[in-house]
């Protein structure tokens, strides 16, 4: 992910620290590729005038260039506003009366049930004891598919079939959970290959029953501008806590995870770099804005 925006970037900076001395001018022409680049990079349209402008602005200021490196400090202030773009790192709310409930919502075939494996990994390396619940009733093989992730992990799966109604599958889940002392449950919902109405009453009735601390979005990547449009449907209907961006690992031109945070208010938790059941990373803003920036 990034690939090309980091290139495009990188060109044109280099370009710009060639120059010495800067003029308005130059930032301006700088500031214009920049802009070509990031909508390349499928970043939604008014977050790139946004933050060009605002590039803009505090470049232009008297004392940026008339600095000894001028150059350095026009990076220096796209690295920080790319920071402000991407938002806080990603941190889970696990505070309140054990267990903790996320919900893992998200588009068939996104990543969704291989995140909730992921992310079971993950908390238990963090000392937790999580526990799966299979809740995704509608796609044939996910709940399979779960007890065999469960299993390869070793964490417990709560599995009924997928003949029970999804909502009652997550509230005994959760009622075993606490049962068996689990501190943290993970449910993993179904998903389609479109949003429809069935699929959101479903997910309300689910949230409604097992009070979720965090309902993360499991988004591909490579969907683009198409994710934060999902995200947006998703936040406006359940309300969500975050995101998990899967696949990054691939060649997303990375438009949504710059746009996401920016146009829906809805933070990036974690990003999913590879099919591995540890290939799942806190989401961290810095380094990302600097993996962009080289
Ligand atoms: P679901 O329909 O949303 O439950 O999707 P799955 O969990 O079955 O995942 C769909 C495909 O995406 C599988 O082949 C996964 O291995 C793959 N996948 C999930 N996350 C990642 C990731 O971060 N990187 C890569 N490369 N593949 C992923």
């Amino acid at each position: 992910m990034f690939d090309e925006l980091s290139e495009k970037l990188q060109s044109t900076f280099d370009r710009l620290a060639g120059k010495g001395q800067l003029t308005e001018k130059d930032v301006d022409i700088a500031m214009r590729e920049v802009k070509i680049a990031l909508l390349e990079a499928d970043v939604n349209f008014k977050v790139v005038r946004d933050f060009v402008k605002r590039v803009k602005e505090k470049a232009i200021g008297a004392e940026v260039l008339k600095s000894l490196t001028p150059a350095q400090v026009v990076v220096k202030i796209v690295h920080d506003e790319l920071i402000d773009l991407l938002g806080e790192a990603g941190r889970l709310d696990l505070s309140g009366p054990p267990p903790t409930v996320i919900m893992l919502v998200g588009l068939q075939g996104s990543g969704k049930t291989t995140t909730a494996g992921k992310l079971a990994n993950w908390l238990r390396k963090q000392g937790h004891r999580p526990m799966l619940v299979a809740a995704d009733t509608y796609r044939p093989a996910a709940v399979k598919q779960l007890e065999v992730l469960g299993e390869q992990l070793g964490i417990p799966v709560h599995s009924e079939g997928t003949e029970p109604p999804p909502p009652d599958i997550a509230e005994r889940g959760v009622r075993e959970a606490k049962h068996k002392a689990y501190d943290v449950v993970i449910i993993d919902t179904a998903g389609r290959l479109q949003i429809d109405e069935a699929l959101m009453q479903e997910l309300e009735e689910i949230k409604a029953r097992v009070n979720p601390r965090e309902i993360l979005l499991v988004a591909d990547a490579m969907t683009g501008q198409e994710a934060v449009n999902v995200a947006d449907t998703f936040h406006k209907r359940i309300g969500l806590t975050g995101v998990i961006f899967t696949k990054v690992d691939g060649d997303a031109r990375g438009g949504a995870a710059l746009s996401i945070r920016a146009v829906t208010g809805v933070p990036i938790k974690f990003l999913g770099v590879g099919e591995k059941l540890d290939a799942l990373e806190p989401f961290h803003p810095d380094r990302l804005a600097s993996r962009i920036l080289g």
